[in-house]
């Protein structure tokens, strides 16, 4: 297949204003993970690479790009938004090829990627510090500044969405950025970086080097001329990046997964929370970091809710990303291969119902039917462990203390959801639960470009999204001046 983003070479870099082959002209092959054939070659950079878009953006951010005003990179970032959307066909194509996502999950991706451009865009000019009462003669204010260069190190499942969480953040605030996308999917990130040339980005104040984890990857964590890093990914990439990061004292957010539970006290609104609660664990086939894999259910009304979540995996079906079915593949057969490792584990569970792998489905294609697994024992590796692909376990609970007890019992904390009409206990919960996001009666995997978001334990630390990125993607300098 001739893929060429907006018209790029695939298998370039954007490093400085050009569009350049990685020093080494090394590639590595795109698989088209709904039929296993290659889609394309895409550049393999290495530490070389890294240094000169490191290079290239430190020159932004001294240069055009640092001497830009809020109001100035605001509209920069309004533009690219405007960009997305005219192109929001091809940009859902290319990620749905890329990703395996069905085409409507990868519009919905489009669609918020422009969302962050366009919240970044107003966000730009509104951070600022403030001033701070103090001794007699003094005036003392405080400076919200960029970092400087930050790097992005992306993972597969969301490309564009958490670019746009997280470079269009620190874009907002003038930092310079690097950004490694994944090597199994980083079609979207190429042509990101196109139309942020297009909409008047400055040279170098973007620059996008694909390669390998431990080489791109590697390199540009434990450069030292990088102020700040962000990662999204695994827990033991994560660990290998602030390890990395605290060589050089930069800091770093991390997100890097979950084991987000949904819990349904009896009282609950059945009909209203069904969509959710099975949404959340097969959205982009399970490969959602903020994935509800946990659904808590009360004793009473287990059996009624997991035959209701029951009928609902029958009538689902796994296929071809452009055939738009509830599920795409999985991203590569590697992940395949590693959820069908859990599923294994999961043997000795009742599997209370699958979906399908559509009949047509394409024999080369890294499909999983979806599964629920009813689950006694909170404790059960199912239960505990981040699958990410398209498994939910349902488990019951007793009374609120021991729902609380099973949600907060694994080592992630990113989201959590309650589903009550108790108002007293919505608070209560909301309190109580683990995590950096909190849904009362509805749940929003992947979404919410205005809500801050990130985790706590495993699932990592800081937050992007929202307002409150600009603040980890800024530094705060306090002025005291004594003028009697
Ligand atoms: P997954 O296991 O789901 O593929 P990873 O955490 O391995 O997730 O990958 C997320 C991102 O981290 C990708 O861009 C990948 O290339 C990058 N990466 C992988 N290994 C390293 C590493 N050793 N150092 C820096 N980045 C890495």
């Amino acid at each position: 297949m001739d893929i060429r983003p907006l018209g790029i070479d695939p298998s370039q870099c954007l490093i400085g204003a050009n569009w350049t082959a990685p020093h080494g002209a090394r590639k590595l092959p795109l698989i088209n993970p709904s039929d296993g054939t290659p889609l394309c070659d895409i550049a393999a950079g290495d530490a070389q690479d890294i240094d000169a878009a490191v290079a290239a953006a430190r020159a932004a951010f001294e240069g055009a790009w640092g001497r830009a005003t809020a109001v100035e990179r605001g509209r920069v970032l309004a533009r690219i938004g405007q960009l997305v959307l005219e192109h929001k066909e091809e940009l859902a194509r290319l990620e749905a090829l890329d990703v395996g996502k069905p085409y409507t999950q990868a519009m919905a991706d489009v669609v918020a990627l422009a969302r962050y451009m366009e919240f970044y865009a107003g966000a730009a000019d509104k951070l600022h510090g403030e001033t701070i009462p103090y001794l007699d003669g003094y005036t003392v204010y405080t400076l919200r500044e960029p970092h400087g260069v930050t790097g992005h190190i992306i993972p597969w499942n969301y490309p564009m969405q958490i670019i746009g969480r997280s470079v269009g953040a620190a874009l907002a605030v003038g930092n310079a950025c690097v950004l490694k996308p994944a090597e199994e999917a980083c079609l979207t990130a190429l042509a990101f970086a196109e139309l942020g040339r297009r909409a008047g980005l400055p040279a170098g104040a973007l620059n996008v080097v694909p390669g390998l984890g431990a080489e791109a990857g590697a390199a540009l964590s434990a450069h030292e001329d990088v102020d700040h890093l962000s990662f999204t990914g695994s827990v033991g990439v994560g660990k290998l990046i602030q390890t990395s990061a605290a060589q050089n004292i930069v800091p770093v957010t991390l997100e890097l997964g979950g084991k987000s539970p949904q819990v349904v006290f009896d009282d609950a609104d059945f009909d209203a929370a069904l969509p959710f609660l099975v949404n959340a664990g097969i959205q982009n086939a399970g490969q959602t970091c903020s994935a509800s894999s946990r659904i808590l259910v009360q004793e009473s009304r287990f059996d009624e809710l997991l035959a209701a979540m029951s009928a609902r995996y029958k009538a689902l079906n796994a296929g071809p990303a452009l055939d738009d079915l509830e599920l795409g593949p999985l991203v590569s057969q590697r992940q395949k291969q590693i959820v069908e490792g859990f599923i294994a584990k999961g043997s000795d569970l009742e599997l209370a119902a699958s979906g399908q792998i559509a009949a047509d489905a394409p024999a080369g294609g890294a499909y999983v039917a979806p599964r629920l697994y009813a689950c006694a024992d909170p404790d059960h590796m199912l239960a505990q462990d981040e699958v990410f692909g398209p498994v939910q376990v349902v488990i019951p609970f007793r009374d609120e203390d021991h729902a609380v007890a099973i949600a907060n019992g694994t080592r992630y904390g990113l989201v959590a959801s309650c589903w009550t009409r108790d108002g007293a206990r919505q608070m209560r919960l909301a309190r109580k639960l683990r995590a950096g996001q909190i849904f009362l009666n509805n749940y929003g995997a992947g979404g919410g470009v205005e809500l801050p978001f990130g985790g706590t334990g495993l699932s990592g630390h800081g937050r992007e999204k929202g307002f409150e990125a600009l603040y980890g993607f800024s530094t705060l300098k306090t002025v005291a001046a004594y003028h009697g």
